[in-house]
């Protein structure tokens, strides 16, 4: 998303705010991102006003709305002056998608048939040094960096050819997947864990000591979970008042982003051209996210799990720099992390990196 779309968002939600159109009490940035959102796929097409409408009924961190579609209209023509000419570049190639009747079957049938809806981290609160369980509850909870689940016994990874302790990037609770979200294993708990002293790519670390990447990836299972270690003490923790610190981030809640069609040529483009409108307005996102389609480059292909064979099923997708602070690389390259787990072997997780699309 162009930097233009947030200072859109940012212009909306002022005005809202001190017109008195709405009432929130969640903080401005997490409102912020979700409208910007909203603009980024609703202007383009015409329907920024009524979009926008929607999505501030529904937003559970609003907490009352007092305008109708006329004062949004408004607001939103007000604040797209203040945005400078270009800053919202997306916008200017998109009229609505329309054309053919031929056109419009075509991109219905790609939409029944392949759109996915990303799901999107939200909510994120800190957590405290020594927590490595949900601050609520005695179960693991998901999140980017901070303590790690442990179970009995367990010490905290550590690299195998530096002898460092290795971060913690991401924790995912499978029982706590959203339901819309389709993957085969929905138990136990993937952790991704770094070597800080290596680019964080699924290659060889060195030939120094051991031959193992610089990205570690496990699955724990359900029955390991049910016993856990006593304390936990993240070796990266910082001061959870440390506001300029990167603090580690609970995820709270998914939520669903816009549909995307998959990057890679499929069944139905490859046989027919598609409005290029179409692709624009349902690329996969770049960003963190569970599901959706991989934002990898279009001729990726699915990798195959290393120990059985079989094909991995995409699970999350990492940004470079995004919710993990993990700068993925492949090759010297910028890159996006990808985590899969094999359709059929839980334990069989695995990280993979792709370059990351920089156009
Ligand atoms: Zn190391
Ligand atoms: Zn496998």
């Amino acid at each position: 998303m162009t930097p233009g779309w947030k200072k859109l968002a940012h212009q909306v939600l002022d005005q809202c705010r001190s017109r008195g159109l709405l009432v929130a009490s969640a903080p401005s940035s997490i409102l912020e991102e979700g409208i910007a959102d909203v603009l980024a796929q609703s202007v383009p097409r015409g329907d920024g006003v009524p979009s926008l409408a929607r999505w501030l009924l529904a937003s559970d961190d609003i907490d009352e709305v007092f305008a109708d579609d006329a004062q949004l209209a408004v607001v939103l023509r007000e604040a797209m002056k203040r945005v400078p000419d270009g800053e919202l570049e997306s916008s200017a190639t998109a009229e609505p998608v329309a054309g053919t009747p031929a056109d419009e079957a075509l991109a219905r049938q790609l939409m029944e048939h392949w759109a996915r809806s990303p799901l999107l981290p939200d909510r994120h609160d800190t957590d405290g040094p020594q927590r490595h369980r949900c601050p609520d509850d005695s179960k693991p909870c998901s999140k980017f960096g901070g303590a790690a689940f442990l179970v009995r016994r367990q010490t905290w990874p550590t690299c195998c050819d530096c002898g460092d302790p290795m971060r913690l990037l991401v924790q995912l609770d499978l029982s706590m997947l959203p339901p819309e979200l389709s993957h085969p294993h929905r138990q136990g708990l993937v952790q991704l864990f770094h070597c800080t002293r290596a680019p964080a790519t699924p290659s060889r670390h060195s030939t120094r000591r051991c031959h193992t990447p610089s990205v570690f990836a496990c699955w724990r299972s359900p029955a390991e979970l049910r016993d856990p270690a006593e304390r936990v003490d993240d070796p990266f923790a910082v001061d959870p008042l440390d506001e300029g610190a990167e603090q580690p981030l609970v995820v709270r809640r998914w939520n669903r982003g816009r549909p995307e069609l998959p990057a890679t040529p499929h069944e139905l483009t490859s046989a027919h051209p598609v409005d290029p409108r179409l692709l624009a307005a349902t690329s996969p996102r770049r960003d963190d996210k569970l599901g959706g389609w991989p934002a990898w480059p279009s001729q990726s292909q699915y990798p195959q799990c290393k120990e059985c064979g079989t094909a991995l099923s995409y699970l999350l997708q990492l940004e470079p720099g995004g919710l993990s602070r993990c700068h993925f690389e492949v090759e010297g390259v910028r890159a996006l992390g990808m985590l899969f787990q094999c359709s059929t072997v839980p334990e069989h997780v695995a990280f993979r990196s792709f370059p990351y699309p920089e156009h």
